[in-house]
Order: structure tokens, then sequence, then C-alpha cells
């Protein structure tokens, strides 16, 4: 009475079968970790179904949940049989006669390329089943679903159809027997088998039976007793999560009970793929309830700007059958995320206090992403604050301090922390910028990547003390650093009152168009001029990197007014005074030369044509 049918594959799985057929013959064990892998997901699916409903309601459910494998040397043929959802005989035509995954061409050029460079991403591209045509020559598959409905089996040997028939008499689950093409012989050895699951299928959480034999140790180790784990089960747990060859920075197996039970087991990978110019990466951590995968790289479980976190995180408080979209918007989620953020962010706060020298390691590395988390993430300022590293005007060259270290420094009264932004240590240090708190002695951090001045406004403060940047024009040093009692330096040449207030209408005159405001330094000490802001909010830094933005997008590069603040006890200014007397129209471009220099000290753009023209009727007037 069993009637075959014969279907016709989607043309899309015909292309790819040819591929996996024709070009994928280098690295085929891993056809083997791709069946394990499926029938691992369907006893999940199975265990999943078997929580969530009556036991009536399942087929077979005395059947424990595992997968056995059985090798026939002889005959050379591998099976793989699970006891898990199984598929009915529409599910069998449904899911493997086409690609589940938009099975566009672009798609398959993807795949024929990626298939031509590293056979291993063939799992990502979820063409898994259709590996077993690898070594097969012809795979039939079995299956009866956990609804309790008639058996089916599916037969092809990869080239075009596939047969359906009926197939009574099958416990629950799947069954795949592959009959293996020449050359593939091995896949009939138990050596063979078993060292591909020891390398690719070690924690599967169901017990794999090679020949009545288990061959993993089940492992879901995050549910384990920390005490009782190995270093090495760590490590090999994490290059299975990580799918990564190397070791990790850090790891972190926290549990707790209340007011939530969480079981989490963390990873701090060696590279980070984004800085070396992989483009973005994808969130690295699984989430499950009870063992079960119900988010694979959660976006969710975890604020974005820790992405680069490798690792599980379980939850037996969560609904198992929850959607994707759910989880987004689910309480629960969110608070076990915020409990998570908080340990872990502790966490890193407790190895840089045992080992600063691995953390700066780590903070070389990983630091970009808790920059990120202040920019994105109101509610653990506080935290990453602590985790901030920056290089100061009393940090060693290239050994960054944290902000705790920079307030155990704090001069009398000083309720501020301050901060410079500079292309370098060197350019800040050669700048006019540092000159008053050199003098003072007061300690002032280096901003030195772009984003910095946006990570530090965006934090507002630390234990109390606000960031204020050295830049700003209403910033006073007055009465502020350890010598805030020395003399003022004499100084003789230093233009008087009624000059210094002259020369300063002259070049608000001179300087309209260009300038905001002009005033005389109160804490200038060598430089003859530098730019400041008015804004109190935006740094130079900022601006800069916002009018770079606008450009990109087509738009004016232009940025506000600055503030010119001089420095009436410098030689320049002073022999400038006396020129505006005797030559008014050199003296203004000097003044012009004098604004344009403090602009590029302020790392802002000048107009260079300009600029070298003027510079050079200034140097011709001084060779005469
Ligand atoms: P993926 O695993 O990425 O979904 P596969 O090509 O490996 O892609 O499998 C295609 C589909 O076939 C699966 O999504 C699943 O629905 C079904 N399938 C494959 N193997 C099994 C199995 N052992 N038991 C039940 N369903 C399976
Ligand atoms: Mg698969």
């Amino acid at each position: 009475m069993s009637s075959a049918t014969t279907h016709e594959f989607q043309a899309e799985t015909k292309k790819l079968l040819d591929i996996v057929i024709n070009s994928l013959y280098t690295e085929r064990d891993v056809f083997v970790r791709e069946l394990i892998s499926n029938a691992a997901d369907a006893l999940e699916k199975y265990r999943h179904e078997s929580l969530t409903r009556d036991q009536e309601d399942l087929f077979d459910s005395h059947v424990p949940l595992e997968i056995s494998i059985d090798l026939d040397e002889e005959r050379k043929e591998l099976t793989i049989a699970d006891t898990g959802i199984g598929m009915t005989g529409d599910e069998l035509i449904a899911d493997l006669g086409t690609i589940a995954h938009s099975g566009s061409n672009s798609f398959l050029a993807e795949l024929a390329e990626a298939a031509r460079k590293d056979v291993s991403l063939i799992g990502q591209f979820g063409v898994g089943f259709y590996s077993a045509f690898m070594a097969g020559a012809k795979v039939r598959v079995q299956s009866r679903s956990w609804d309790g409905s008639e058996g089916h089996e599916w037969s092809s040997d990869g080239t075009g159809s596939f047969d359906i028939s009926e197939c009574p008499g099958l416990h629950r689950g799947t069954k795949i027997i592959i009959a293996l093409k020449e050359g593939c012989e091995d896949y009939a050895k138990k050596w063979k088998v078993e060292s591909i699951i020891k390398q690719y299928s070690a924690f599967v959480p169901f017990p794999i039976k090679l020949e009545g034999e288990t061959v993993n140790t089940v492992q879901a180790l995050w549910t384990r007793n920390k005490a009782e784990i190995e270093d090495e089960e760590y490590l090999e747990f994490y290059k299975f999560i990580a799918n990564a060859a190397d070791e990790p920075t850090y790891q972190l197996h926290f549990s707790t009970d209340a007011p939530l039970a969480i079981n989490s087991l963390l990873f701090v990978p060696k590279e980070n793929f984004e800085i070396m110019g992989f483009g973005r990466v994808s969130p690295g951590v699984n989430l499950y309830c009870k063992r079960i995968l119900i988010d694979q790289h959660s976006e969710t479980i975890l604020p974005e700007w820790l992405r680069f976190l490798k690792g599980v995180v379980d939850s037996e408080d969560l609904p198992l059958n929850i959607s994707r979209q759910a989880l987004q918007d689910n309480a629960l989620v969110a608070k076990i995320r915020k409990v998570i953020t908080k340990r872990f962010l502790k966490f890193l706060a407790e190895e840089a206090k045992k080992d600063e020298e691995s953390y700066l390691k780590f903070w070389e590395t990983f630091g970009i992403y808790l920059k990120e988390g202040v920019a994105s993430d109101f509610e653990f300022r506080g935290e990453l604050g602590k985790l901030l590293r920056f290089e100061s005007s009393k940090s060693k060259e290239s050994i960054p301090i944290g902000l705790d270290e920079y307030l155990l420094r704090l001069g009398p009264d000083q309720e501020e922390i301050y901060y410079i932004n500079g292309p370098s240590r060197t350019a800040i240090e050669a700048g006019p910028y540092v000159e008053m708190f050199k003098k003072k002695d007061i300690e002032i951090i280096y901003t030195t990547e772009p984003i910095d001045d946006f990570v530090l406004s965006h934090l507002a403060d630390y234990e109390g003390k606000k960031f204020v940047s050295a830049d700003r024009a209403d910033l006073s040093l007055d009465d502020k650093g350890e010598n805030r009692d020395a003399p003022q330096d004499e100084n003789d040449q230093a233009l008087d009152e009624k000059r210094g207030e002259e020369l300063i209408s002259w070049m608000k005159k001179t300087l309209n168009d260009k300038v905001a405001d002009v005033s005389i330094s109160s804490r200038l000490v060598d430089s003859p001029a530098m730019i400041v802001n008015p804004d109190g909010f935006m740094t130079s830094s900022m601006e800069r990197v916002m009018a770079v933005g606008r450009m990109e997008k087509g738009l004016t590069g232009e940025i506000s007014k600055k503030n010119l603040e001089i420095n009436t006890a410098n030689a320049l200014i002073c022999k400038l005074a006396d020129l505006v007397d005797s030559d008014e129209s050199f003296a203004a471009e000097v003044a012009l030369q004098i604004y344009d220099n403090a602009m590029i000290q302020a790392g802002l753009t000048v107009d260079p044509l300009e600029m070298v023209e003027r510079n050079y009727r200034i140097l011709q007037k001084a060779v005469d």
C-alpha cells in the first residue's frame, strides 16, 4: 500500500546540492557535525514540547532523548538517529526539499565563494542537512513526528529529485541512513566518527551513543557547580561556544537564585574582530531556559555594547515558549540584562584591582565597547566610569590611568576633572591648553580618540566631580592647584592694562568675521594665544567630529565661532601692540596668522591656501 511519490528539489536547492556534491570535499568531516546538530535541535524542540504539553499528547513519551550513531563497515553505511521531534511527511518535503533561508542567487553566489574558501562556513549558511551529500551517494531519512502520525521515508541521491514513501513501525524521531560514496568509507569506522564528535560535538546536551557507547559527556557546563569545574573544561567550552581556537581573556561564571535564577558563563575573547576591520560583530551570547536554547546570539539578553562577549545565559524564570519579538519587550529579560551587566562590570573592576596590567590589555582591545556603553547607556554610567582609562599629565607614557587614580591626586578645592583632546600625548603637551595646568600642578586627562569627548560629556561627572574640558572659555584655574599661592611671574614686558585693552578692541575689529570674542587670557603661560569654546558643552574635538560627519553627508563643514584668548605677557603679542601703531595692515596679517595657528592647535581646520600665502608674505617681511 505504500505508494512512493517523487518530488523535484527547489531550483536553488539543486544548485546548492551541485555545489555540495561537486565542490565540497576537502573537509567532509563537517557533515557529521551538521547532522548531529540537527539531531540535537530536534531533541531540544521535543523537550520544549514535552515541558509545555500533557504527556498523553506526546507520541513515544517514554523513549529517552538521545542520539545514536551506528556504523556498518561492510555495507559502507553510517546511520544517525535521534529521538527528537521528528518530521511528518509534509515536513520532510518542505524541510528537506527547499532552502529555509532566502534561496536567492546572491545567497548561492556567496555560498559558492565560501565553499571555495572555507567549508566550515557552510553551517552558517543553513545548508546543514544537505552536507550529508558530501559523503553520501544516497541518503535516506526515516522520520516520525512527535504527534504520532505515521512515519515516512525520504530518499535521494542528491541529483534533482527525492522520493517520499510511507514507512510504518517507526519510533519517534529521525534516522538518517547514509550510503557512503567511494573514498568516504572511513565514515563507517568508529575511530573516525568518534574523533569528529569529540572535536565538534563535545557539549551537545544529549547522549551521543556511538555503537551503543556514549562518547560525549553531557555538559551544560554553566549549570554545574563552579567549584567542580576544571580550567580545561572551561577552555573547551569556550572554544565550542565561541567557535574559537584561542584562549579567552577573561571568564565569568556566576549564578544567582534570588530574586532571579540565573546561570551564566561569559567569556571575553582574545581578539576584537571589529577593530581588526571585520565589521560589526553580532552578539555572541545564547539565551537558554533550563538548558533549552530559546535565543541564539541573543540581541536582547545583554546590551548591544557587550556584543563582544561569548557564552551562555540560562534562566529558568523565563517562559519557554517565548518568541524573539516578545523577548524584546519582556520585563524579566530586562531585569536579567541589568543583573548580568552590573555583575560583569563589577567583575571587570575586580579584575582591574587584582591585575591592572592585564586589565590594560583588555582595555586596549575592548575599551572601545565600554566607551560605547557610556555614550549609549545611561543606566550603567557609574560602573562604566570606573572602568575607563586615559593617559594624563601625571600618568606614565602609554600607561593610562583610571578616574579613581585621578581623584586620589585631586588638588585642594578642586571640584572638577579636567581633560583636553588632542591627536597624541606629545601634541597635547606641546599645545597651549596644558600650560597653566603644568604651572599649577593640576592633573589633566588627555583624550586622544575622537569619541572620547563625547564619552566624557555623556558621563558628565564622576564621584560628584564634573568633567570640564580645558578648552572651555569659562574655565578658571584661579585658586586651584598645589601651586595656587605661587607668585605671578613678574614680567616687565607685559602689556599694561590700558595697552592690553586697546589691543583687544583692535583685534576684535580685525578678526570680526572669524571669532566670537577676543580676551586677555588668565591661563596662558608661554603661548601667544589659544582658541576656547564659548559653548560650555561642546569641545573643539566634538565639533570637529561633527563637522566631518556633516561633510560626509555633503553638508557644510563649518563650525561655530570661537573665542580667542591672548597672552599679554608674550613677546609676540607685545610686539603686535606696537605694530598696530606703526604698520596696521601688517599687524592685521600677523593677527590673522596668530588666529590660524591657534585654530590648528585646537585641532580645527583653517583655509590652508589662504594661510600659506599669508605665511609667505610674513616670511618675506621677516627676511627683508
Ligand atoms: P537548519 O538546521 O539550519 O534549520 P538544515 O539544513 O540543517 O538547516 O535542516 C533543515 C531543516 O530540516 C531543519 O530546520 C529541520 O526543520 C529539519 N530537520 C533536519 N534534520 C532534522 C532532524 N534530525 N529532526 C527533525 N527535523 C530535522
Ligand atoms: Mg542544521
